[in-house]
């Protein structure tokens, strides 16, 4: 499933490729269940839109539009296996293509998901709002007062998208070891310094993985069709019984929540 800093470059990949051009043509395939705006409000907005920007908010993609009718928001949500690409016109379609946009610089943007998990809608007035806080760049404060009574495993909290947007799996497991963490123990028992390295380990996580391009593991592809495969190394994701990279104790698995786990016992507390 692609996480934050995939959303994040596959963001920035439209906004280089798109920004600037203008939606000639939209053409909406038969899945009506990706779409939360009707077909038809989607093609009404989209045909002939001047696309001013794309940005990442939360997990979501947001394209900032210019339409005859004034400003308005294409919000792209890629759930577990959705993909938005940039395509010469004249590439094959791939299977499971849902809705292509062409450009009037001629290439096409191809929104592709297998799973059908992702959301596609428009906007036409009011801004896009992402539910929980972002976590980069969040305010210190508000990021310790939101989880420090929690009677939940920290690593589940980290998890509840209510409180902070786009931390998943695997960047909550390599923040929780960052930050000298276990999973298990309960928000209201991290201390106040403790807190204080999981904040600094979320914004380097991330940070890190973006500018690797995201690094989930299974179908991610950037908005350029390049394989945004790891560079960033997990250090315990899915690292069972593997050393830990800084102590070589083995790196232990917990499952919390129905979600895999992963930490090590002695530099994680
Ligand atoms: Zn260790």
């Amino acid at each position: 499933m692609p996480e934050l800093p995939e959303v994040e470059t596959v963001a920035r990949g439209l906004h280089k490729r798109l920004a600037g051009d203008r939606i000639r043509e939209v053409w909406i395939g038969p899945h009506k269940k990706l779409l939360q705006s009707p077909a038809r409000q989607m093609e009404r907005v989209l045909n002939g839109a001047l696309i001013v920007a794309f940005r990442r908010v939360g997990k979501h993609i947001v394209g900032q539009l210019e339409t005859a009718e004034g400003p308005a928001q294409w919000v792209i949500h890629l759930g577990m296996t959705g993909r938005c690409l940039v395509y010469d016109a004249a590439a094959e379609m791939e299977k499971h293509t849902h809705l292509v946009a062409t450009m009037e610089s001629g290439c096409e943007m191809r929104y592709v998901d297998p799973r059908r998990f992702g959301k596609l809608k428009v906007l036409t007035r009011g801004e896009f709002h992402a539910a929980g806080a972002e976590p980069l760049g969040a305010d210190r404060e508000k990021f310790y007062e939101r989880f420090h009574r929690r009677k939940t495993p920290i690593k589940s909290a980290l998890l509840n998208q209510t409180l902070l947007t786009g931390i998943g799996n695997i960047y909550a497991d390599e923040s929780l070891f960052r930050a000298g963490i276990r999973p298990r123990r309960r928000a209201d028992r991290v201390t106040r310094a403790e807190y204080e390295r999981l904040y600094d380990g979320i914004q380097q996580v991330l940070t890190e993985a973006i500018a690797a391009g995201g690094s989930s593991v299974s179908d991610y592809v950037g908005a350029e069709g390049e394989r945004g495969f790891f560079q960033l190394q997990h250090r315990v994701y899915q690292r069972t019984g593997e050393p830990c990279l800084v102590c070589g104790a083995e790196i232990q698995r917990v499952v919390l929540g129905g979600r895999s786990s992963h930490y090590c016992p002695h530099c994680q507390r």
